[in-house]
């Protein structure tokens, strides 16, 4: 029988499929023994007040060296973790690393950075989730407001009691909630009433571009309102240009994150840039 005789599956079988296949069941294989070989490590990216230019907060994205394939991105590798149930280790590696990083912090006086920690929706389905995280906190002694967890609106499509206890659980311990890629997710708004959310993060698709994209800054305008409007807070993603951050400043957005302010750094960086006066408005929006 030759090949070509067989069912259909030989028919989509082409070579950049294989490759692709093969690509992933590698990334797949090495990531299995990632924590073991302690191949993760956590950057910080500043988020600043665009009305002071003062950072006020953190936010700790996973980075994987593989020892086979070099540095891996977390675009390839999350949802790969998500779909083997890795993620549930990975995670916990992470939340450990950030108490740990926080508590090295917060042994200055006066450290009041918060850290936003991502969390995928596989992990906030978990019933002890909320538990274990506060075990956490108390465990590194460091106040448990400093602490801040993202969440995509997918964790919120189904109202799932677990997510909703986990979420009432941490919200009573004042740990905030943001919500991450706002608009890209589900229409439904109508978890914004079920949930205790504190803050959007605006995604980056709507901030890109600003100003020239009418749609863009229309939806950036209207999220900014609504927000405003629930008493939540406003955070846009993503910001690379000066046009970007002048357009979010008029608007009154209160928080940006982005490359223009600042890079994902080190651990050790972010204290330094804690202690300079905020990043230099003038500067920036002069650079055109
Ligand atoms: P996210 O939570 O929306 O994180 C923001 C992403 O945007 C980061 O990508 C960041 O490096 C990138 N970014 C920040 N500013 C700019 C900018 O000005 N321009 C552009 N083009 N990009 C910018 P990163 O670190 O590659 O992470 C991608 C996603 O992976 C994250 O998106 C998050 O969903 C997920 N992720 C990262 N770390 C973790 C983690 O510890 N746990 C879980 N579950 N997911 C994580
Ligand atoms: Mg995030
Ligand atoms: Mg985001
Ligand atoms: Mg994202």
């Amino acid at each position: 029988v030759s090949p070509e005789s067989m069912a259909e599956p030989v028919h989509y079988f082409d070579l950049a499929y294989s490759e692709a296949f093969a690509e992933i069941f590698k990334i797949e294989s090495c990531l299995k023994g990632a924590l073991a070989r302690d191949e993760f490590y956590l950057l910080y990216q500043p988020i600043f007040s665009l009305s002071t230019g003062q950072m006020t907060g953190v936010e700790a994205l996973l980075r994987w060296r593989c020892s086979e394939l070099g540095q891996v991105s977390p675009e390839q590798f999350i949802p790969l973790a998500e779909q083997s149930g890795l993620i549930l280790p990975i995670g916990r590696w992470v939340r450990e690393e950030v108490c740990r990083q926080l508590q090295t912090w917060y042994s200055a006086p006066g450290w009041d950075i918060t850290v936003a920690v991502n969390v995928s929706p596989a992990e906030l389905v978990q019933p002890t989730f909320s538990e274990e995280l506060l075990s956490r906190l108390a465990f590194a002694q460091v106040p448990e407001k400093l602490l801040r967890i993202e969440i995509t609106e997918h964790s919120l499509v189904q109202d799932n009691e677990a997510v909703e206890h986990n979420l009432a659980r941490l919200r009573a311990h004042n740990i905030e909630i943001n919500i991450d890629d706002f608009g890209t997710g589900y229409s439904s708004l109508s978890y914004l009433r079920r949930v205790p959310v504190s803050s959007l993060k605006i995604d980056r698709s709507f901030i890109d571009g600003l100003p020239t994209s009418e749609d863009g800054a229309t939806i950036t305008r209207t999220i900014i309102e609504m927000a405003k409007a629930l008493g939540l807070e406003q955070v846009a993603e993503g910001i690379e240009k000066s046009e970007q951050l002048t357009f979010l400043h008029g608007h009154h957005c209160a928080y940006g994150q982005g490359f223009l302010l600042s890079r994902p750094l080190p651990p050790e960086q972010i204290p330094a840039l804690r202690a300079q006066e905020g990043f230099n408005w003038y500067r920036i929006r002069d650079q055109r």
